[in-house]
């Protein structure tokens, strides 16, 4: 750096001496960024992992839910007796990451994203680590309404998913949604026309290709919060960890998208 004397070992003074030789990689932004995480589960505890050790500043993280036995096959931040005790999973997550990085704010958001107040406070990138399509709908909307860049994840098994929603001018979620997800929402909104929940099987789910997935959408975030979106997927990636293959698919925006309406 100019105008920096080093003296020896001083690199190793500097907690993110090695991130700042990444050229591209715009620490001050980062720290400086805020950042919302719809979801505190697996892919949750991993991406606030990975945000925080990377130097993120302000992380609002929300989930509406309580730590199960079952979750601690792949959550870095839970515990045996977090489930016994019902722990929350915002506050949990943002407990363990303020350890990795003391001098990041992290706002746990306990509830539904659904209930949040808008307009949302400045955020620069939303994470998205759900498990049902209703949600990731609703951010993708209001992601894409406000002009907040939204990168989603999935995972079933050993396969994954991560798509990178760059408005206004990128295809949304919505875009590429087929017709057995058109049948959720049918389903679910079928008996009453309001909030109808109906028997999902739950998905396999473990730890590898959680991580895979979390590290990809926290390296698209970073080039977002490093005003670097031409480096950004264009637009889904699919992993495939038994093959250890991925691909990426370029997607146009939809006609029918009530998202954004084509002239
Ligand atoms: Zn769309």
């Amino acid at each position: 750096m100019e105008g920096t004397v080093l003296r020896p070992g001083s690199y190793d003074d500097d907690r993110f001496d090695r991130s700042k030789r990444i050229p591209w990689l715009d620490m001050e932004a980062l720290s400086d960024s805020r950042v919302l995480v719809v979801g505190a589960g697996a892919l949750g505890n991993e991406v606030v992992k990975n945000l925080a050790l990377s130097g993120v500043g302000d992380i609002t993280i929300v989930d509406m839910d309580h730590v199960v036995l079952s979750n601690l096959n792949r959550c870095l931040f839970f515990r045996g007796h977090d489930a016994q005790q019902k722990g929350m999973k915002a506050q949990l997550v943002a407990d363990g990451a303020k350890d990795l990085f003391p001098e990041c704010r992290l706002t746990p958001w306990v509830g539904r994203v659904e209930d949040m107040p808008f307009p949302w406070p400045g955020f620069q990138v939303v994470l998205g680590c759900l498990d049902n399509v209703m949600a990731r709908l609703h951010v993708n909307a209001h992601s894409y309404h406000h002009a907040v860049p939204y990168v989603d994840g999935g995972t079933d098994g050993f396969r994954g998913k991560v798509q990178v929603v760059l408005p206004p001018d990128g295809p949304c979620l919505q875009c590429g949604m087929n017709g057995s997800h058109q049948r959720i929402l049918e389903k679910r909104f079928s008996c009453t026309g309001s909030d109808v929940s109906f028997f999902m099987p739950k998905m396999a789910a473990e730890i590898t290709t959680t991580s895979v997935i979390a590290a990809i959408q926290v390296r698209e975030a970073l080039k977002i919060l490093s005003q670097r979106p031409d480096m950004c997927i264009r637009n889904v990636l699919f992993y495939d960890g038994e093959r250890g293959e991925s691909m990426v698919l370029e997607m146009e925006k939809s006609e029918g998208c009530q998202n954004h309406p084509i002239m």
